[in-house]
């Protein structure tokens, strides 16, 4: 899926093959590092931390007692990307979450935060499909009511999950949609209520004050934010801005199957501090997959194309 970042650094961690991998020594080689990681669209002040990572390892104990000094800075590497992308609090389980809260006959509320065209509506079907995986009925809301053919694209998934969709007109109360599938899911003991949004420029002021109302009314008991894996730097200004107007839980990444360089779950985790919960990797209801924070780094720094 990436490029393995140690085979495009490894002429040069290899030209230190016979020197002491001393803090000095290892400045061009993070210097080198940090290039990569921006032009791999990591954003700067995280490729400048992963770095700073890298050459504090180096130089300490646990890691000096290996001989190749390639082997030493794949450590400290890996230890680098993983302190990033391995979130601090656990991770919540959403399914488990779900679970007791049909236990106790209350429907369980997800609101989607995310630019069009990322793959939030394709995420929220993805989403659904899981749940009723897991025998949990679902409802989705059409709260984009701002986008011609929205809602259409949302009932096509509905038709083809057999879910219902609690719809209103173009140009109604997204928050009222909102609030009727939370009504239709309490009246008919659906156990989740999947809320889709508009997603228009997220610098929008209406756009953020309608969100702010929906995230009022709906009290979500979890917000995602879906960012596309191969919009590199934007995804992470639309992951601060939701962060700071709307506020979100944890991030879906879409479009993870295509040849992404890894960059945006790095910024993101980083960025965010909240947890990468899943991955979309294709366009059908199944390409969905819980996020390893392992994998990827051993994807990152894998030799895959060892030229
Ligand atoms: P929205 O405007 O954010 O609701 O985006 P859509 O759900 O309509 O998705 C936009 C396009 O991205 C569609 O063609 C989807 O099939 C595609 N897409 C969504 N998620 C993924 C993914 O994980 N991988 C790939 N390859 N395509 C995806």
């Amino acid at each position: 899926m990436f490029e393995g970042l140690r085979s495009r650094l490894s002429g040069f961690v290899n030209k230190f093959v016979n020197k002491e991998l001393t803090e000095e020594n290892m400045k061009d080689v993070s210097k080198q590092l940090e290039r990569l990681l921006i032009r791999d669209e990591v954003a700067v002040s995280v490729a400048e931390e992963i770095s700073a990572g890298v050459r504090k390892s180096l130089v300490s104990e646990e890691i000096r007692r290996f001989s190749s000094p390639m082997e030493r800075f794949t450590i400290a590497l890996r230890s680098s990307l993983e302190d990033i992308l391995t979130p601090k609090d656990d991770v919540p389980d959403l399914l488990q979450e779900i679970k007791a809260a049909k236990e106790m006959n209350e429907p369980y509320v997800i609101l989607f935060l995310g630019i069009n065209g990322t793959g939030k509506t394709t995420t929220l079907a993805k989403m659904a499909n899981l749940m009723q995986e897991k025998d949990f009925s679902v409802v989705f809301a059409a709260s984009d009511t701002y986008r011609a053919g929205s809602i259409q694209q949302l009932a096509k998934h509905a038709e083809k999950l057999n879910i219902r969709v609690i719809q209103h007109k173009y140009g109604s109360d997204p928050a009222a949609v909102a609030f009727d599938a939370i009504n239709h899911a309490l009246a008919k003991n659906v156990d989740v209520v999947l809320i889709d949004t508009a997603g228009r420029m997220q610098t929008n002021t209406n756009l953020m004050n309608e969100l702010k109302k929906i995230k009022k009314i709906a009290e979500p008991n979890f917000t995602i934010f879906v960012g596309d894996g191969l919009a590199g730097n934007d995804v992470i200004k639309q992951a601060q801005d939701f962060d700071k107007f709307i506020g979100f839980d944890a991030t879906i990444l879409t479009k993870m199957d295509a040849n992404v360089k890894g960059g945006a779950a790095i910024s993101v985790a980083s960025i965010t501090k909240k947890p990468i919960l899943y991955m979309g990797v294709g366009q059908s209801y199944s390409d969905i997959e819980p996020f390893v924070p392992l994998d990827i780094v051993e994807n990152i720094i894998s030799i895959e194309n060892s030229n």
